[in-house]
């Protein structure tokens, strides 16, 4: 085993030979998607990543990762970023549902699959949310009924962010209807390929789309494909949660994470559109104040967070770092607009230069994120309950 320092060294000079050009500074990444193009440097980085299992660097060696130690992952991702390398492989795949298995998957469903995520042999969806569930999980319907060897599914999904190009979905399904709720539900994967799975499209008030209502209408999952046992979905899917939590707080080490960080440029454009004569209004300077404090102190949670976790990505702790990141962010959004005056709320039509309508359609965009992987009210149930014990 060589040393941390030798690993350094190694990884380094790896990075140095095989890292291309077009994929250091920002950019598209892969999320492993057969339907959509991918730039000829962003696919190369992807395959010689994969090789060297860096794609899921924490992940098994038989299952496509390097079985880097807690240590040698955060090596490997300080060497991407002094690089500006950007992460090979993200998405659903590696961060969300290959971890998942990883920890409740036959042997079977882990050879199956695992290797195929970490190569990013196709892009998954997510199919939690439903029209009458979203904070309220488990008042799910879409139907899974047994037929031989596979389920037949009927319902629909909404929010199912990307499904457009994705190749695969899992689902939360219920499987046994006269069972109490959190009982009758299970997880399995499903190929989106197939005429029974009809991915619609939702327009965003940011302008982006990345949201569709996916209708199943006698889909079919091979029974081979529930992951965890059939009707033990809820506590499986609970699991497969903390798993997006910690991806969306930055501290989730079972998935694929890492390279470049966006350092934060909220000083930097409050500082350029906000100082009115010689410095920055008295209100302006005190939040940017205290967001930077913030901001500091994220990062040190961050880093706390991924030393004291024990399992592949932490538990609880999740709801916390995801909703401090997301406060944070949100804030951070809110002070770039407030300095910017109108030049902050551009829209096509007018003469906003295309780095300020970025900043707006991000403004826009960050309000989702107390609501995407759960609610802001969810988390702050979840903190109550799980993490500070206070009564239901
Ligand atoms: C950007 C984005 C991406 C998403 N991607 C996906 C995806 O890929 N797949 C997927 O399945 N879903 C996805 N979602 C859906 C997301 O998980 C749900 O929107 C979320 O769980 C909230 O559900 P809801 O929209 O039905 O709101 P509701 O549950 O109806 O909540 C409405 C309001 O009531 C509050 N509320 C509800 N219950 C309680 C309670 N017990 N205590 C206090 N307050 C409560 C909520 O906090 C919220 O403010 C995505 C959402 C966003 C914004």
């Amino acid at each position: 085993m060589p040393s941390i320092d030798d690993f350094r060294a190694e990884t380094r000079a790896w990075l140095a030979d095989n890292c291309p050009a077009g994929v250091r500074g920002p950019g598209p990444m892969s999320i492993g998607s057969t339907k959509l193009g991918m730039p000829e440097d962003v696919r190369l980085w992807q395959t010689r990543m994969a090789e060297r299992g860096w794609t899921v660097p924490t992940w098994p060696r038989e299952y496509g990762g390097a079985e880097l130690d807690k240590e040698q992952y955060k090596v490997l991702i300080e060497e991407m970023t002094a690089i500006n390398a950007r992460t090979p492989l993200t998405g659903r795949g590696v961060n969300y549902i290959g971890p998942t298995l990883l920890e409740f998957g036959t042997d079977d469903q882990k050879a199956r699959w695992l290797p195929r995520i970490a190569r990013g042999e196709g892009a998954w969806a997510m199919g939690y949310s439903e029209p009458g569930a979203g904070s309220d999980l488990a008042s799910l319907a879409l139907k899974a009924e047994l037929d031989g060897d596979h389920y037949v599914l009927n319902g629909a999904k909404i929010w199912t962010s990307d499904a457009m190009d994705c190749d695969f979905i899992f689902v939360l399904a219920r499987t046994s209807p006269d069972k109490p709720k959190h009982e009758g539900i299970s997880l399995m994967l499903v190929d989106m390929d197939q005429p029974g799975v009809q991915p619609r499209p939702i327009r965003l008030l940011s302008g982006a789309s990345p949201f569709c209502e996916t209708l199943f209408q006698d889909a079919h999952a091979s029974a081979n494909d529930v992951i965890g046992g059939v009707d033990r979905g809820w506590t499986v899917g609970k699991r497969l949660l903390q798993f997006e939590r910690s991806t969306h707080a930055g501290i989730n080490i079972s998935g694929s994470q890492g390279g470049r960080r966006e350092e934060s440029r909220v000083p930097e454009i409050v500082q350029r559109y906000g100082v009115a004569g010689e410095s920055l209004p008295a209100a302006l300077r005190d939040r940017l104040t205290r967001y930077s404090m913030d901001d500091a102190a994220q990062k040190l949670t961050q880093r706390r967070a991924i030393e004291e976790t024990r399992s592949r990505a932490p538990g609880f702790t999740s709801s916390a770092v995801k909703l401090t990141g997301a406060l944070l962010k949100q804030e951070g959004d809110e002070l770039m607009i407030e300095a910017m005056g109108t030049q902050g709320l551009g829209d096509d039509a007018g003469t906003f230069e295309s780095a300020e309508l970025a900043i707006t359609r991000n403004w826009l965009y960050g309000k989702s994120l107390t609501i995407a992987g759960g609610t802001k009210e969810v988390q702050l149930n979840i903190i109550a309950k799980r993490v500070l014990g206070l009564p239901d």
